[in-house]
């Protein structure tokens, strides 16, 4: 048998007893496909098949236990935080939680000193004991004001001077991102403050917690429905063309879903290399950034995100690269361009609708996804409304003939 029937074979017993084929083939196990699965069949009755080409649920916020024991997550680390609490009240249907700050530390001139900067930051740096109202001055003094803020060298110039945004952020962007912080939009760096006083959160959300037996067990609850059958291991172009469906819900990289005809997105990626130490600690915080030296962009310690006890400890340097697995859009003004025309390409498809990261070409964190997902599922129900009660003018003709 070859590998096409094989697959369609899986599918089809994998069907719903008694009915033929899906009404929703959901293209991808993340955040976006999962949430939609689990609206689609648990609130509208729908029969779901997430097609996912990697041998696991969850997407990027996959976990999993280490062969040391130690829940690690293979994609670098995740810390949920959102200020929505329709957000937050939507996960906690499936998971419990562990409340969680995140703090992060940025290795800079042999200190290692708070990121997000804030007073210690500046104090420690310069061996100062300012204030916070004398840390606003020194910033008012060493700003470099722009009338405009397009990029992301404005952002941090324009609020720190140019001496932090060299120590702390020219040199990690490079990194992050294969190119200058000029060349990329303000959004960038804009998603870490500067603050006069001492919060070392790098979180100023309101619900900041990790899901507390992990991401991969909230995924599994989402995911166990009757009308939900999960497909790993398979791209969706082996199976949707042998597979009767009637709406496709496509969350893998926009581009890729149109063979590339406008040209290839950049996404930037990440080579991940993860270490078990036999010490119970390997840093003070979950993250710290090494901003000026190495190939790597950050290390990451696990047990302190996840609150795990164990005598040994797993950490995760990332090595920020261009080739591999699609991690992240990379904001700047022709990305945003070039993204529009395939926009325009999926807003025409009637029976395939696009969402998260990847398919919207969107930095979007899990909670942002999450959103995105829950008001395209609020469409989708809207049209399946329209679709039972008839289009507005068959409505209104039935109201007339009705003599209402
Ligand atoms: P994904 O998780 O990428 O899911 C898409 C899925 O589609 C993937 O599993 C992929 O395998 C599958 N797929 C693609 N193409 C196909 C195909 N052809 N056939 C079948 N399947 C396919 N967010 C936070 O809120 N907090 C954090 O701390 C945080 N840290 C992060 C750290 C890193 C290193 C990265 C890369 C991201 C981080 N994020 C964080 C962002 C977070 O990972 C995303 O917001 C979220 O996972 C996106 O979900 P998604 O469903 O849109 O995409
Ligand atoms: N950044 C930096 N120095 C830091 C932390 C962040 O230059 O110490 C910049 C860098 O460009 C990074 C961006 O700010 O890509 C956003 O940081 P964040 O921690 O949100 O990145 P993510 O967790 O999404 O990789």
């Amino acid at each position: 048998m070859d590998k096409s029937s094989d697959v369609m074979n899986q599918a089809v017993s994998a069907a719903v007893p008694g009915q033929r084929g899906f009404d929703y083939l959901i293209v991808g196990a993340g955040f976006a496909g999962s949430v939609l699965a689990e609206r689609l069949a648990r609130e509208q009755g729908q029969r779901v098949l997430v097609v996912e080409k990697r041998p696991h649920i969850g997407g990027n916020a996959y976990d999993r236990y280490d062969d040391a024991g130690v829940l690690i997550h293979p994609y670098g680390p995740h810390i949920f935080h959102t200020n929505s609490a329709d957000i937050f009240e939507y996960l906690s249907r499936f998971t419990e939680w562990r409340p969680y700050q995140h703090r992060v530390l940025g290795s800079v001139d042999g200190q290692l000193l708070p990121i997000p900067i804030n007073l210690d930051t500046v104090n420690k740096l310069y061996g100062l004991n300012l204030t916070s109202f004398q840390v606003e001055e020194f910033f008012e003094s060493v700003a470099e004001k722009k009338t405009e803020i397009k990029t992301s060298e404005d952002v941090v110039v324009n609020k720190v001077g140019r001496e932090l945004y060299n120590k702390f952020f020219r040199g990690y962007t490079r990194k992050q991102w294969g190119m200058d912080p000029s060349e990329l939009d303000a959004s960038v760096t804009a998603r870490v403050p500067t603050r006069t006083n001492r919060d070392d959160r790098y979180f100023a959300d309101t619900f900041q917690a990790m899901p507390l037996h992990g991401y991969t067990r909230m995924f599994e609850k989402m995911l166990d429905h009757p009308n939900i059958k999960v497909m790993l291991n398979t791209d969706y172009r082996e199976v949707a063309d042998l597979l009767p469906w009637k709406h496709m819900i496509y969350t893998g990289p926009i581009d890729s879903f149109f063979n590339f005809k406008h040209g290839k997105l950049p996404y930037r990626s990440l080579r991940f290399q993860h270490v078990t130490v036999p010490q119970e600690q390997f840093q003070p915080v979950g993250t710290v950034n090494y901003p000026n030296d190495y190939g790597y962009t950050r290390i990451s310690e696990f047990k302190h995100i996840t609150g795990q006890k164990h005598p040994s400890t797993s950490v995760v340097y990332e090595y920020p690269c261009a080739e591999g697995d699609p991690y992240y859009p990379v904001p700047r003004p022709e990305n945003a361009a070039l993204y529009r025309l395939y926009e325009a390409e999926a807003d025409a498809m009637e029976n395939v609708t696009f969402v998260g990261r990847l398919a919207t070409y969107k930095y979007y964190n899990m909670d942002q996804v999450v959103g995105q997902a829950l008001a395209a599922f609020k469409r989708l129900q809207q049209r399946h409304a329209a679709a039972e009660t008839g289009t507005p003018a068959l409505q209104s003709a039935r109201a007339a003939a009705e003599g209402r």
